[in-house]
Formats: structure tokens, sequence, C-alpha cells
């Protein structure tokens, strides 16, 4: 068994899709699974959607609605004949969603946003099947949310392993090439959960791990992990081999290349995961396995962006001791803020926090009656594994420095921008 997983950016448009196609016809599709995220930036535009109903913003809820709307329906304009049951596929979806948005009647917003963006999953899966059915890549379509059995935990939930398993055991016919959505999954109420933004890596790692797959393989627009993000630097490095131990710290600090709860699964049942590119077959890409830690060994740069300094210290400048630092911890759970950075000394406590979810100012609201509490929001976390003096140097000159911290092999630096 072999998993594949392609992103956003191999299927934002029906060229891309065709080129999905042709990679796929070079591949043995022999006991094959396909995991599928949302095409292109579709997610974001759902999460619009999602923010216009929820503030009951009618005018961009039309909009937004039919910018997602108007998005699909040229692909399949592009991919099918006229007459193609996918046209009347696609407007039945939409129908459901607007259906979903006049009858529902919850203001949980977490709610909300799983059973709206998870249509980006459901679209794409739909059209690429359909699309690869017609061109003779003959494929099943199987609704993941009926086999991913995760907790209730909107936006952000825990897979039930056991349950999982044994319905990607019970449930999947694989005599066919099968077609499923990444990133989202369902509870035992039926309602449609998701697994935190690009989680389908995540998905891929899930059906790898239950299927003991023989390889997985992340189809990206880059030539493989890179020791930078593109974006970010200017000159990056492809990472030729990775062990699944370093690629976990990678992710761990912030490294966006693969999501990271894909490895721990994989890595259990050392399962090779190749990350490869979608637009240059010859390039081997990079491999993560056992073996050496990294080749070639340089400094990999990771930046997280949106974070929050946060220092903490106590309403009578008494020590910040055990208890109180086992209080601050259960209100960043309860909050969602996931903690980056921890420096800590007598009096005050210091943390680098996630902002990704907005929750960070309901956090405070509650802390700060308990604590004296100052931040700084808005600040990117760098990390260096494997820095040298000069990799550092460059990131002090994007700003002011908040905060450096270096052990061994990790330099953390929290810049404020200029
Ligand atoms: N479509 C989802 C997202 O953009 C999941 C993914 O791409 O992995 O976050
Ligand atoms: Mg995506």
């Amino acid at each position: 068994m072999k998993v594949f997983k392609f992103g956003g950016a191999s299927i934002k448009s029906a060229n891309a899709i065709k080129n999905v196609a042709k990679i796929l016809n070079s591949q043995d599709l022999s006991n094959c699974l396909l995991v599928i995220s949302a095409m292109g930036k579709m997610t974001n535009a759902f999460e619009k959607i999602t923010d216009a109903y929820f503030n009951n913003d009618q005018e961009k809820l039309t909009e937004s609605i039919d910018f997602t709307s108007n998005f699909h329906l040229r692909i399949i304009n592009n991919l099918f004949a006229e007459n193609h049951v996918i046209h009347q596929k696609i407007t039945v979806l939409f129908r459901q969603l607007v259906r979903f948005l006049t009858q529902n009647k919850s203001r949980n917003y977490d709610y909300l946003y799983d059973q709206i963006v998870s249509y980006g999953e459901l679209l794409s899966t739909i059209i690429v099947s359909d699309y690869l059915n017609e061109i003779k890549i003959h494929n099943n379509w199987v609704d993941v949310r009926e086999i991913i059995i995760t907790d209730a935990v909107f936006r952000d939930a825990t897979v039930n392993w056991q349950e999982t398993e044994k319905r990607i055991k019970a449930k999947v016919d694989f005599s066919k090439l099968t077609i499923v959505q990444g990133f989202i999954g369902g509870d035992l109420n039926g309602n449609t959960t998701t697994l935190g933004r690009e989680g389908s890596d995540f998905t891929a790692g899930i059906f790898a791990y239950c299927l003991d797959a023989e390889s997985l393989t992340i189809w990206k627009d880059v030539l493989g992990v890179l020791n930078a993000d593109p974006r970010e630097f200017k000159e990056v490095q492809l990472l030729e081999h990775i062990s699944y131990e370093e690629t976990i710290e990678m992710a761990f600090y912030g490294a966006s290349v693969i999501h990271p709860k894909t490895i721990k699964p994989i890595q259990n049942k050392k399962i090779p995961l190749i990350v490869r590119s979608f637009k240059n077959l010859n390039s081997p890409g990079t491999k993560v396995s056992e073996g050496v830690t990294l080749e070639p060994t340089i400094p990999c740069f990771i930046v997280k962006k949106n974070q929050v300094l946060v220092s903490i210290s106590s309403l009578d400048f008494s020590f910040i001791v055990e208890e109180n630092i086992s209080d601050i911890f259960k209100l960043f759970h309860k909050y969602q803020l996931k903690v980056n950075l921890i420096q800590n000394s007598a009096i005050s406590f210091s943390v680098c926090v996630d902002n990704n979810l907005n929750h960070f100012d309901l956090f405070y609201n509650e802390i700060k009656n308990m604590y004296k509490v100052s931040f700084v929001k808005n600040v990117d976390l760098f990390t260096v594994r494997y820095f040298t003096e000069n990799s550092l140097e460059g990131i002090y000159k994007l700003g002011t420095s908040l905060v450096t911290q270096i052990n061994k092999n990790t330099a953390q630096i929290i810049i404020q921008k200029k």
C-alpha cells in the first residue's frame, strides 16, 4: 500500500489537476490511496464565508459564497463536458451549504468553522475523483468523515485511533485507487471536525499508519524539504535526508513543510516519507526515514509569525514558583495558546505563544486578575537549527530582538519587526 498526498497548490487550476493526472499515470497505482486538500487557497476563502456568516454580514456572505462557487465552476467548466454529472454534484453541494447556513442555530464559531470550511475538501475530492474516472484512472471517492473519527474539539480535533483504524480497515475497498479528503474528520455525533490548518499531511500519516503503508509521498510545489522557507529567505537548499527525530524537532519549531503531527505515526511503523515536487519529476526530493540526522548538515531556518510575547509576574512581586506556572499553563491550555518558548527568572515568567486562533484576548482577560501581565503582539519567532555565528547575524538585522535563547543545536530569537 502506498499513500500519496496532494495539497492545494497541486490542484489550484484545471491545468494543475491535469498535471496531477499525468503524475498519477507515471506511478504504479495498484494499492494506492490519495489524500487531497482543498483547491488552491479555498480554505482561506471558506474561512471568509464563516466570518461573514458569523458576523451576520449579508453582503460579504453572498460575495464570498459566489467567489468560492465561481472558482470551482470555472475549473469544472475546463475539465468536463457540459452534460457531465459533476455540474449537478457541485450545485447540490453549494445548495447544501446554503441550507446549513439558513437552518443553523449554533453560535459556536469553531463548530461553524468546521461545518463550513470542510466543503473545500469535499468539493476538491469530488472534482478530482470524477475527472480521474473520466480519463480512466478508475477510483473510489470515500467520505473520510465516516472513517477518521475524532473528538468534538472543533478546529483542533484529536483522532480516536482505535475507532479510526477499525473503520479504515473495514470500510475501505482497496481494489481500486481510493480518494479521500485531507484535513477533515467526523465526531461520533456525525458532525464534521477538522484537524488544524494544513492538516492534510496528518490525514495522510493516519492512513499510512493504519494501513501499514510501504511509503507516504507528499507532492509539493517545492523540490522537497528545504533549509528555509523560500518565501522568507533568499538562498535556500534542498535537504536530501532527514531523520524522523530531526523532522519532528523542525516541525515543533514551526517548519511548515510537513504538518507536525504527521511524523509520529509513520515513525512508529518506520514508514518512509518522501517529499517531492509535482512540478519536477526528475528531482528525487527529500527522504525522511531512519538513519542520518540531516544530510547535508547546514543551518535550517524556521519562522513562526503572529506570536505574542507575554511576561507574567505576580501582583505582589513574590517569586513565580511551580504552582503559579501550573496555573498559567492551565490557562494556556484552556485557550489553546501553543507555547513556543519559555524564559523563566525569579520574579517573571515570559513565554512566546501562537495567536493563530485569536484566543489571546480571552486568555488575557482571565489572567490579568491573577497576575501582572504585559505583552507584545505580532512578533516573529526565529529558530535556527545547527546555527553558525553568520547565520544568526542576518536575523538580528530584521528588527529589534526581544529574547535570544541558545542551546547546543538550536538558537531562538524573538524579533519585533521594524
Ligand atoms: N485545506 C486545509 C488548509 O489549507 C488543509 C491542508 O491544506 O492541508 O489548511
Ligand atoms: Mg490547503
